[in-house]
C-alpha cells in the first residue's frame, strides 16, 4: 500500500444536511469485488435493523472516489440503476445510521469523505466517541474547520494535523487519542480499513467471498452475499486490507475485551454469531434461565414480538407451557421508537401490534420481551393483553433493569426517562399493570452466556445500561461538555 498518494477527486450526490453527535449504526466494506457497491448495499439491507435514518455508500474506481447518501433505507436509496451505475470500483464501505441526537435538521450521512494529506479517505463508524466534543473544541482553536457535527469527523481532523506521515500512522495516532466505543470502516486509495476500539464494545467481522474480503457489523451481512465468516477483528486492532491480503495491526496495550452484552439482547440480528455465540442460541438460554429464576403458573407463553421470540421459545421449553404468538406484529411499519413524540410512539404502537385475541382469552399469560427502557412498549402492550381477555397477565424481561443509559452507541434515553432509573420493581409492575414482573438477574445473564460471574475477576462484557459500570471513560459527560444523552427514545417535537 502506498503512504503517499495523489490527490483523488470525489463526486457525490448533495451532502444532506444533519445534526447529529453520536450513532447506533451498522457498517459494511467490500475489496476486490467487481460489484462492490451493489453487495455493499446488500450488506446494508442486512444491517437495515441498525439504523433505519440514514444509508451510504462511497466507492474507489482506482481514480475516483463516488459517493450516494440519503435519508431513509437502503431499499430508498440504493434501488436505482443510475446511482448504483454511478458507483463504481472495486471497492466500497457502506453505512445505516440511526442517530442518537433528536435534532431536526440533518447535515451528514456517512460515510464521511475527506482530502487528506496522504490522499482520499472515506470512513464509517459505528460506536461513539466519549471525548469528541472535548476534542472537537480544541481541534476549532487549532483552525480545523469541521463541515458536520458527526464524532467521526474528528478522527479525520486529528489525522489531517497529524505529525506523521504514513497514513498508517496517522490513523494510528488519531486513534490514539480518541476515547469510546467504535468499529470503523475506511476507504482509501487501494485499501479497505477496519478498526475496532480496545475493548471490542461494538462488532465487527471479517469475512471473504472469492477473491473479495469483507468487513461487516455482523455476519448476517456476509451471509446475504454469501461470504464465508473469517473470524471477529479483535478489540484493539486495525486491519488494513489490500489485494495482497489482510494485515493486521495491534497499535493497544491488551486489555480484557468488554463486548456489549445488549448486542445480544436486543441489538443484534439472531441469526448472526457474535464473538462466537450464536445470537438466537444465547436469546433462547437466556430465556431458559429467565424461566429457572422466576417461572409463574400459567397457560400460555407470549413473547412481544420480533425481539422476544428467542427468550420467549428458551422461556417455554424450560418451563414446559405452550408458546404461542398472541401477539402478531405488523412488519410494514418502522420500528416504534423510531417515532419522534409519545403521542406518535404510542400510535406506533398500535399500527405495529395486535393481539392474537384466540390464543389469549380466558389465559393466564407470561408475556416476554427483551428490555423496557422507558416502559412505553410495555404499558401498551399489557393493556392491549387484558383487553383480549387474559386473565393474568405476567411480564418477564431478558435483561436485567436498563437503569443506566449506554454513552457507547446504543440509542438510550437519559437517566430521566429511564423507567428502571426512577422506580423499583413491584413500582414498575404496578405502572405497567401488570400481576407481576421479574428481570433475568445480572448472573443469570452471563450464566446464559456461558461466562463467569462478572464479579469473578473481571467482567466479560460491558453490561454498563445494567451496572453503571462504565469501562470507558466518559470525558465529554464529566466536563460537562456533551449535552444531555439525546436519543431517538426521547421525544423531538
Ligand atoms: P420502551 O417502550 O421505551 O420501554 O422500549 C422498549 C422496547 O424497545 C423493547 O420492546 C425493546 O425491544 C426495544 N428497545 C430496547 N432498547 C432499544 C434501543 N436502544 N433502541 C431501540 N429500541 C429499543
Amino acid at each position: 500500500m502506498s503512504d503517499r498518494l495523489s490527490t483523488h477527486p470525489f463526486v457525490g450526490n448533495d451532502r444532506v444536511d444533519d445534526d447529529h453527535l453520536g450513532e447506533e449504526c451498522g457498517v459494511f466494506g467490500i475489496i476486490g469485488d467487481a460489484e462492490a457497491a451493489a453487495h455493499t448495499s446488500l450488506g446494508l439491507h442486512a444491517l437495515q435493523h441498525r439504523g433505519q435514518e440514514a444509508a451510504g455508500i462511497v466507492s474507489f474506481d482506482g481514480v475516483q472516489f463516488h459517493s450516494h447518501r440519503g435519508m431513509g433505507h437502503v431499499s430508498e436509496n440504493f434501488a436505482s440503476e443510475a446511482v448504483m451505475d454511478r458507483l463504481k470500483g472495486n471497492m466500497a464501505i457502506g453505512h445505516t445510521r440511526y442517530a442518537t441526537t433528536g435534532e431536526t435538521i440533518l447535515r451528514n450521512v456517512q460515510p464521511l469523505f475527506a482530502e487528506l494529506d496522504t490522499g482520499g479517505f472515506s470512513i464509517a463508524h459505528n460506536g461513539n466517541l466519549t471525548n469528541a466534543l472535548t476534542l472537537r473544541n480544541e481541534l476549532k482553536r487549532r483552525g480545523c474547520l469541521f463541515q458536520s457535527t458527526s464524532d467521526t469527523e474528528v478522527v479525520i481532523h486529528l489525522m489531517a494535523i497529524s505529525e506523521e506521515t504514513t497514513f498508517e500512522d496517522r490513523l494510528i495516532d488519531a486513534l490514539r487519542q480518541i476515547e469510546g466505543a467504535y468499529s470503523f470502516v475506511g476507504l482509501m486509495n487501494g485499501a479497505l480499513i477496519g478498526a475496532r476500539d480496545p475493548l471490542g464494545v461494538r462488532p465487527l467481522v471479517l469475512g471473504k467471498s472469492g477473491n473479495s474480503h469483507v468487513l461487516a457489523s455482523e455476519t448476517c451481512a456476509l451471509d446475504i452475499i454469501g461470504a464465508e465468516y473469517v473470524r471477529d477483528v479483535d478489540a484493539g486492532e486495525v486491519v488494513i486490507i489490500t489485494h495482497e491480503g489482510v494485515r493486521s495491526l495491534k497499535p493497544f496495550p491488551k486489555q480484557h475485551p468488554r463486548f456489549c452484552i445488549f448486542e445480544y439482547i436486543y441489538f443484534a440480528r439472531p441469526d448472526s454469531v457474535a464473538e462466537g455465540h450464536s445470537v438466537y442460541d444465547v436469546r433462547k438460554k437466556i430465556g431458559a434461565q429467565l424461566a429457572a429464576e422466576s417461572a409463574v403458573d400459567c397457560d400460555v407463553v407470549v413473547p412481544v414480538p420480533d425481539s422476544g421470540v428467542p427468550a420467549a421459545l428458551g422461556y417455554a421449553a424450560a418451563a414446559r407451557v405452550p408458546f404461542e404468538y398472541g401477539i402478531i406484529r405488523n412488519h410494514y411499519v418502522g420500528r416504534t421508537f423510531i417515532q419522534p413524540t409519545d403521542k406518535t410512539r404510542n400510535l406506533g404502537v398500535k399500527r405495529k401490534h395486535n393481539p392474537n385475541r384466540d390464543v389469549l382469552e380466558g389465559k393466564r399469560v407470561v408475556l416476554v420481551d427483551d428490555s423496557i427502557v422507558r416502559g412505553t412498549t410495555s404499558k401498551k402492550i399489557v393493556e392491549m393483553v387484558r383487553q383480549a381477555g387474559a386473565t393474568e397477565v405476567h411480564m418477564r424481561i431478558s435483561s436485567p433493569p436498563t437503569a443506566h443509559p449506554c454513552f457507547f452507541g446504543i440509542d438510550t434515553p437519559d437517566y430521566d426517562k429511564l423507567l428502571a432509573h426512577q422506580y423499583d420493581v413491584p413500582a414498575m409492575a404496578k405502572l405497567l399493570g401488570v400481576d407481576s414482573l421479574a428481570f433475568i438477574s445480572i448472573d443469570g445473564l452471563y450464566k446464559a452466556l456461558g461466562e463467569a460471574k462478572r464479579d469473578m475477576g473481571h467482567p466479560q462484557f460491558c453490561d454498563a445500561c445494567f451496572t453503571g459500570d462504565y469501562p470507558l471513560p466518559l470525558t465529554d459527560r464529566n466536563a460537562g461538555t456533551q449535552p444531555k444523552q439525546l436519543s431517538l427514545l426521547t421525544e423531538r417535537v
